[in-house]
């Protein structure tokens, strides 16, 4: 049992100048508050947080974490409050309790949307002080040392917990001795049979093994010494889960993992760890493919090491890691090196500490993400890299996840980088943007300012800091949009009842409607308008009840109109399986009824109607969830404008015969234009308004009729 002085001893050994009465303190309150208490095991509570202070302690943590690990389940389970914590032992014990309460109350079990909502405020406490996952880690340790008292169910819910979160998180934070902890512990729940079966297999083969890596470890001792290069050497056999994964990824059995055992080679300096790796190549033939430069191209989490597989001395395959003594600190304690007092130094200062910059990143990325199986899979993607590394012109390297693209790429060296990335160069040469990186790449990003990301991009980036930057941006720029369209909307509306959009909204009876339909600003209930949600009408028969029923009165057409078609059918589209949406006509091809159509959801604008053949639509196209069937309304004929181009020789009168043809099919001209050339033809454009196709068509052929005319087409206006 791990008694208090065992911890005071541990806190002395690395930082001496330790508030040990502090400590002291705390375990009496401790004591105190969980008097009577008792674990499932039988023994009294206290035992717990002792371990947990132990754990802490072991990895060198400050005064405060230790304090925390003594406290961390009295608020949970006393009647200790965080007040009272604050008062005893400062507001940072009280905040990193109160944390590490709120954590111990989530349950990750129930549901996609619950686990998300979960995680979301885990990681924000986390990322507000990164100790508070220290203590949970070490929490988390040692209930799951002492899981067989549990029951079953209770057991295997927990151990699935540590696998998917804590395991993760720990290998995340670099806190490798952990990580191989929580997993073998976990595994032993989470797939007993196999776990039973490796170990069995593991201990059979024990003997051998020893007497190989005594062997082998001679031999490599020697060839250092042979060199004059002073190092430690060791050897043992891979924690049992990543036996299992090798196997399972692998897909072979325990008997040919060759390489369960890692040898370890710890050097004084950078330059000696690539002299052994020279030593160890002219010794043993390596293996093509296994050869890893983690020093050159540290791991997200730090690590750093050399790794190879050769043939060894005895034709097997031996995995060596070369690595120096600060490589393996921040190898094995990973961010809890950063907590390391050295001798005769200051311990970090805090900001050093926070710049353990992905919760950083991970919290950015989360603020935004709304939709939970999106951020679940933000928390995994960034919970295990793969990664590639890729340098950038001034040499520097980045490192990204596999599969990232040149915007990702152009997001991590600046926002607007991003947003006006055009193009990428890789090694000297054009590439396109969904260009997948690849290791020792230089990519150099090509901007053009002013430049405006597309939804596509979202298709291409990889990393989430550069998809929350292109969701954001779009997003933002739908919102302006939204605002603009449903100020025009409204303002359309009130010139009717003789009012102005610009006074209107800054009234106090429409910042009174806003709220009354839920939203905090004016602004966010004018977007609505403009994207459809509610309508113009709908929104200022609250604002001006009376005025709007005058309005409405005075004009029974409206009224009318409103009563015989749904919305969507004033406009002669009927949309599939949706009622009063806001549809408009695309502005470029002018569908007429007749003309295959498709619908295309906009955020800004409800749904837009495009003809199929609509080059502008190319771009949504592949966008599935986008695209809408719609079809014509056949009883409902509403005149649309469209543009035709009639190109004639330049004659006197022509214009005169061409509107004569087109006002007498009763055809409203909107707009005309006409151009001559120097070579003596007339280009001219007219906008006209037709009710559908085949009445275009019958003009069209009117008009080529025309003595003089050489060609008539429709256009698209945009
Ligand atoms: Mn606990």
């Amino acid at each position: 049992m791990i008694r208090l002085g065992d911890i005071l001893e541990k806190v002395k050994s690395y930082n001496p100048k330790a508030d040990l009465e502090e400590i002291n303190r705390a375990y009496v309150y401790s004591a105190k508050a969980h008097a009577g208490h008792v674990r499932q095991s039988g023994e009294p509570y206290l035992i717990h947080p002792l371990d947990v202070a132990m754990i802490l302690s072991e990895m060198k943590m400050d005064v405060t974490t230790i304090l925390v690990g003594l406290l961390h389940d009295t608020v949970e389970d006393t009647d200790a409050t965080r007040e009272d914590l604050e008062k005893q032992f400062g507001q940072e014990v009280g905040f990193l309790v109160e944390s590490l309460t709120k954590i111990s109350r989530l349950d990750f079990e129930s549901g996609e949307e619950h686990q998300a909502e979960n995680l979301r405020r885990m990681i924000i406490s986390m990322a507000r002080d990164i100790r508070v996952i220290m203590v949970k880690l070490a929490d988390r340790l040692h209930n799951m040392r002492t899981l067989s008292y549990l029951k079953p169910e209770k057991q295997v819910k927990i151990a699935i917990e540590t696998m998917d979160i804590y395991a993760p998180l720990a290998n995340r934070l670099g806190i490798s001795w952990m990580q191989s902890e929580l997993e073998d512990l976990a595994f032993e729940y989470v797939h007993p049979e196999a776990f039973k079966a490796l170990q069995e297999k593991v201990k059979a083969g024990r003997k051998e093994y020893e007497t190989y890596i005594k062997k082998a470890i001679k031999i490599l001792k020697k060839a250092l010494m042979e060199h004059g290069i002073k190092g430690e050497v060791t050897g043992r056999t891979k924690h049992l889960y990543s036996l299992y994964n090798k196997m399972k990824s692998q897909e072979l059995p325990y008997e040919q993992i060759f390489d369960q055992i890692a040898f370890r080679i710890i050097v004084s300096n950078v330059r000696e760890c690539y002299e052994v790796l020279g030593i160890i190549h002219s010794m043993f033939k390596p293996i093509p493919g296994r050869f890893k430069d983690y020093i050159g191209f540290p791991k997200a989490n730090r690590y750093q090491s050399l790794h190879t597989t050769v043939m060894g001395p005895f034709k097997e395959r031996m995995e060596v890691q070369i690595r120096s003594w600060d490589m393996h600190y921040t190898a094995e304690d990973g961010i809890a090196a950063h907590w390391r007092y050295k001798e005769g130094k200051e311990p970090l200062p805090e900001q050093e500490i926070k710049r353990f910059t992905w919760f950083k990143q991970i919290l950015d990325e989360l603020k935004d993400v709304q939709n939970p199986r999106e951020l679940m899979e933000t928390v995994r993607t960034d919970l295990f890299p793969e990664e590639v590394y890729v340098f950038t012109p001034n040499g520097d390297v980045r490192a990204f996840p596999d599969g990232a693209t040149p915007i990702d790429f152009a997001y991590s060296i600046h926002t607007d980088v991003g947003h006006w990335c055009v193009g990428a160069k890789i090694n000297g040469r054009i590439v396109p943007l969904k260009y997948k990186l690849k290791n020792g790449d230089m990519v150099e990003i090509i901007t053009s300012k002013g430049h405006k990301p597309s939804k596509d991009w979202l298709k291409m980036a990889v990393t989430n800091s550069a998809k929350a930057k292109i969701r954001n941006f779009i997003k933002r720029e739908e919102k302006d949009r939204s605002q603009k369209i449903g100020e025009e909307l409204l303002d359309r509306e009130l010139r009717r009842i003789g009012k102005t959009v610009k006074r209107a909204l800054k009234t106090k009876v429409f910042q009174a409607t806003a709220s009354a339909f839920g939203f905090q600003k004016v602004e966010d209930l004018v977007a609505t308008v403009g994207y459809g949600k509610y309508s113009a009408k709908q929104v200022l028969s609250r604002v001006y009840p009376e005025e709007m029923r005058e309005s409405k009165d005075e004009s029974e057409e409206v009224k009318i109109s409103k009563k015989a078609s749904r919305r969507s059918s004033r406009d002669g589209i009927v949309v599939d399986g949706v009622d009063d949406v806001m549809v408009r006509f695309a502005r470029c091809c002018n569908p007429l009824l007749g003309d295959d159509v498709v619908g295309i959801i906009t955020r800004g604008r409800g749904i837009s109607v495009h003809t199929t053949d609509c080059p502008n639509t190319e771009a949504d196209r592949y966008d599935q969830d986008r695209l809408v069937k719609i079809n014509w309304d056949k009883k409902t004929k509403v005149p649309r404008t469209v543009r035709i181009k009639v190109t004639s020789e330049d004659i006197k009168g022509i214009l005169a015969e061409m509107t004569a043809i087109i006002s007498s099919r009763n055809i409203n001209i909107s707009h005309a234009d006409i151009r001559t050339t120097s070579d003596m033809t007339a280009v001219n454009t007219f906008d006209v308004e037709v009710e559908d196709l085949d009445q275009l068509q019958e003009l069209l052929k009117g008009l080529s009729t025309v003595k003089g005319v050489i060609a008539v087409e429709r256009m698209m206006t945009n």
